[in-house]
């Protein structure tokens, strides 16, 4: 028993190497990722409740990594928030969000993810300032997609940096909502304009009272506040039809397209 128990810990070891080198490995090759443009956004639709127009995208980062192929934000973004890159990365995701979607037809509006790393840099508000002069996108084009963590503590001021942001016309959304922390009070604390029902919720709503009841919850508050809500990783038609008739107004999954890189976007992306 004693050897296997050290046979255990000895393969524990092993992996925890094997983790940690290619943790510093991913860690050394993201600061080249930005200068040698390996980063890219792929862009996944965002529906109506018809689910025939295409309301704008989702800019997703990916990394086109030369020897180890496509990295999954998973892998990279968790790293750069600990080394302070998350600030290169996020500048450039603003600024060629807002450079690509200058190019799409009508309104059609561009949503980028925000760290709450980012919120620590007082230069956000000026980055985002910045990307919107310099692709000439009209603000209300642009929409900004934060988690309740920066709500957590304001000790930096974040609801302040909110407030300013949404003064320059763009619009904020509430992602993941219902996982985490997430409380409702989150709502009192900045007008929102969108919340986004984490996927886990609609994954699970078939099968799951309690997450059926939490949609409902949501859609219910969001209704009487005047918010509107995306159901993110709609994946059957079932799921929309029901998400549909909950009050779901907005609809993103693989359902109507998976995320695709801008060349592609266009073709690909057929909704039904
Ligand atoms: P998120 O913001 O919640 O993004 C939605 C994730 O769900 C994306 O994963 C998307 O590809 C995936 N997804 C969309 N539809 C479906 C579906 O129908 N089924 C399933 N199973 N998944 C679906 P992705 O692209 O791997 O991104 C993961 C997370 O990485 C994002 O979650 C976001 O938190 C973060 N992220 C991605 N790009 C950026 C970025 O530019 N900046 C920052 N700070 N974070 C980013
Ligand atoms: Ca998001
Ligand atoms: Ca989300
Ligand atoms: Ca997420």
């Amino acid at each position: 028993a004693k050897r296997n128990g050290r046979n255990r810990f000895e393969n524990f070891r092993l992996e925890m190497d094997d983790t940690a080198r290619k943790r510093r490995v991913i860690e050394m090759d993201l600061r080249d990722a930005i200068t040698e443009r390996q980063l890219r956004l792929y862009y996944q639709p965002i529906t109506n409740g018809l689910g025939t127009e295409i309301m704008g995208y989702e800019a997703l980062m990916r990394w086109q990594h030369p020897l180890n192929g496509l990295i999954m934000p998973m892998d990279f973004i968790p790293i750069a928030e600990e080394t302070g890159l998350i600030h290169s990365l996020g500048s450039y995701a603003l600024h060629e969000a807002c450079r690509e979607a200058a190019s799409w037809p009508g309104d059609q509006m561009v949503a980028v993810n925000l760290s709450p790393i980012q919120f620590k840099n007082s230069a956000l508000y000026s980055v985002v300032e910045s990307a919107l002069a310099e692709s000439g996108l009209a603000p209300h084009r642009l929409e900004v997609e934060i988690t309740e963590s920066v709500l957590l503590d304001d000790s930096l001021g974040n609801i302040n940096t909110l407030q300013r942001l949404k003064k320059l016309g763009i619009r904020i959304a509430l992602d993941d909502f219902g996982t985490g922390y997430s409380s409702l009070s989150y709502l009192r604390s900045f007008p929102f304009d969108k919340i986004k029902i984490d996927k886990s919720f609609i994954n699970d709503m078939h099968d799951s009272r309690e997450a059926l009841a939490i949609i409902r919850a949501i859609t219910g508050m969001s209704r009487s506040l005047d918010i509107e809500t995306t159901a993110e990783g709609v994946e059957t038609d079932e799921q929309f039809q029901r998400l549909k008739e909950e009050g779901c107004s907005l609809f993103q999954g693989y359902l109507f397209g998976r995320p695709q890189p801008s060349e592609s976007r266009l073709i690909n992306n057929a909704v039904a």
